[in-house]
């Protein structure tokens, strides 16, 4: 596999901060600067987030990261990601799922949705859906894993019921000015995890 050394000097960073191996792994597998539009492949591997049009940004590599790992993600698993934006999210998760699992990933702005699906094209198991994603997705339901990459303004008790019986449900949740990462499982309270900043989720369930 060929490694930048760009790439090659952030992997030394995550693997600070980053506790699971096979999240690492899967950070080495995707190409971070086929996912940012073209002006920008030069920063692809600085650790912040960078714009892919439409007022939207590709979160920075920690946070994508960290939000894997706390998502205690396995082979084979089906997951609903909500705000595709670039589809690096995505790509992170479906190296670590694998062939045999499933990614659904709603995205609200069409001109992202066409962005995503080019750049997603080689992972089969991964489905573009252009819609409101704060409603989740019902038709698909129920999932391993649910994870909002746009700040929610309430906790969504209402994905919950799209989880499996043991499933986890990730979301950044505040005002808008900064979010708390917060881990849900169905009938636990939830788990705060560190403060984050995203754009904000639109829509039903979304901030406007
Ligand atoms: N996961 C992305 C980054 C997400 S940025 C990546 O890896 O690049 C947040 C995205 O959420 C934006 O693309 C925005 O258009 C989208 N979004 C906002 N509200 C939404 C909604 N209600 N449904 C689906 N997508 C939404």
């Amino acid at each position: 596999m060929g490694i930048s050394a760009a790439q090659r000097a952030l992997y030394g960073h995550l693997q600070q901060v980053i506790p699971d191996h096979r999240v690492l792994q899967a950070f080495l597998q995707v190409k971070r600067e086929q996912f940012v539009p073209r002006q920008f492949r030069g920063d692809a591997y600085e650790d912040h987030p960078l714009p892919i049009g439409h007022g939207q940004t590709i979160s920075q590599p920690t946070t994508a990261l960290l939000m894997t790992s706390f998502l205690q993600v396995r082979e084979g698993q089906k997951i609903l990601e909500i705000g595709t934006g670039s589809g690096y999210q995505a790509a992170i998760l479906a190296e670590i799922i694998g062939p045999k699992g499933k990614i659904i990933t709603v995205e609200f702005d069409k001109t992202l949705v066409t962005f995503a699906r080019k750049n997603l094209q080689h992972y089969k198991q991964v489905q573009v859906i252009h819609g409101d994603g704060s409603l989740g997705y019902p038709k698909e339901a129920p999932y391993d894993r649910i994870i909002v990459t746009a700040a929610c303004p309430t906790i969504p008790d209402h994905l919950l019921k799209q989880l499996k019986h043991d499933g986890i449900l990730l979301a950044p949740v505040g005002d808008l000015a900064v979010q708390t990462m917060t881990r849900m499982k169905k009938g636990q309270e939830p788990e705060s995890l560190g403060q984050f900043v995203f754009v904000p989720l639109q829509g039903k369930y979304g901030f406007s």
